[in-house]
């Protein structure tokens, strides 16, 4: 009996799992401020962002030298090469921008970030941007694939940026263009944005807000998946009858995933499935299934915590179609009869992903397929729902 419930488990315990992930992550984005292209898998990471800039903002009106680089950082050389009268005029800066960004990011359903897979650029085209900001909209831009990326710091100095254009000084929104004073040329404007970024990248280094070391923990953002794994499935009861064998067949997948980009929550996957079930008395029965599918999927990171690990757990769910070849036979030592036949079918599977390092990940996922087929020599039919439970690595990579 146990044996049987067994393989079901996992089956309901992952649609559970997507129930209560589906109807809070539902409400989360409802609450979210993102308006993008349907939702990004990158919206958690965006969230941390902007949380991570709110309190550096806040520790750098409290410091007394923010513009001074204390712990090394890609950010850091920036501050590095500012002149005394630059420092100064940064340090001022620091404190006249601090209370308009904090009050900007405390009413951040009035911003919209739109998530694009554009490649950004200024009015003539000749220069690009991992982001834009456009104030009269209060709308930023961002180049999806360049945040997926880059580090944690990196985006707190390119958001930080974008936010200081929806900062009014003197009557108008900060600007990259003209000078902007020590910070001389017509590049000055950009200079100093970026200067303040990094400030506020360094001081969340310093202040223990962001880890100095970059993470090497998988991040889900990416556009392909190889996968391989095995486990169990269960075939019907009347169906192992008439073969003369058990309900348990071993499972063993391969397969590769593929997202328009690394942000995307759609995709496509592609999975080869190998199953099969021998028995040895008196005679051998073997019966197996080879079988190619392809499947929609749709993804998200359904713990929007501040654990970095369980905010990187994703969870898939896809359905498709299958096509299969099945071959049955029944050998002892005179003679062997064989039956073999196709069945086309659907499928629907559900993949938990677990982040180790490196874009390496381990998963465990739980399938249901419906793939009628006869074995004509010997009269068996099979007509109803096999399940799967698979346990598997994966590897994720962009270009
Ligand atoms: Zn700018």
């Amino acid at each position: 009996m146990q044996n049987k419930l067994s393989p079901r488990c996992p089956t309901l315990l992952v649609l559970l799992l997507f129930w209560i992930f589906g109807t809070s992550s539902t409400q989360m984005a409802e609450a979210s401020t993102f308006v993008g292209n349907g939702g990004s898998l990158l919206d958690s990471d965006l969230r941390r962002t902007l949380e991570t800039i709110k309190r550096a903002v806040q520790a750098s009106l409290k410091s007394s030298a923010p513009c001074v680089c204390t712990v090394a950082s890609e950010q850091c050389q920036l501050l590095e090469t500012l002149n005394e009268a630059q420092d100064n005029y940064c340090h001022a800066m620091v404190q006249k921008v601090g209370r308009p960004l904090l009050s900007l990011l405390a009413e951040k359903s009035q911003l919209r970030f739109v998530w694009t897979d554009e490649t950004l650029t200024d009015r003539k085209g000749k220069r690009s941007f991992d982001a834009i900001a456009q104030p009269k909209d209060k709308q930023i831009l961002i180049d999806t694939e360049r945040f997926a990326k880059v580090s944690e710091a990196a985006r707190v100095q390119l958001i930080s940026h974008e936010l200081l254009h929806m900062v009014v000084i003197e009557g108008s929104n900060m600007s990259d263009d003209g000078p902007h004073g020590p910070f001389s040329g017509d590049d000055g404007g950009r200079q100093l944005l970026d200067t303040l970024g990094a400030v506020y990248a360094s001081l969340a280094i310093d202040q223990g807000i962001l880890s100095r070391k970059v993470s090497s923990l998988s991040h889900p953002a990416r556009s392909f998946y190889l996968f391989g794994g095995g486990g169990s499935g269960q075939i019907e009861t009347a169906l192992a009858r008439s073969l003369l064998l058990g309900r348990e067949e071993t499972v063993n997948v391969f397969g590769g995933q593929w997202f328009v980009e690394p942000g995307s929550r759609w995709g496509l996957g592609l999975t080869h499935r190998q199953q099969r079930i021998n028995e040895t008395s008196v005679f051998t029965r073997s019966f197996q299934r080879s079988s190619w599918d392809v499947s929609a999927i749709y993804r998200l990171r359904p713990l929007d915590v501040e654990s970095e690990f369980w905010s990187r757990l994703q969870w898939q769910f896809q359905g498709g179609v299958s096509h299969s070849w099945i071959r049955y036979s029944m050998k002892d030592s005179y003679q062997e009869l064989v039956s073999e036949t196709k069945a086309i079918g659907i499928l629907a599977e559900s993949r938990i992903l677990l982040p180790l390092t490196y874009n390496f990940w381990v998963y465990m996922s739980s399938a249901a397929e419906l793939a009628p087929f006869r074995l004509k020599e010997f009269e068996i039919a099979s007509k109803t729902w096999h399940t799967q439970t698979i346990f598997g690595a994966a590897y994720a990579f962009s270009f």
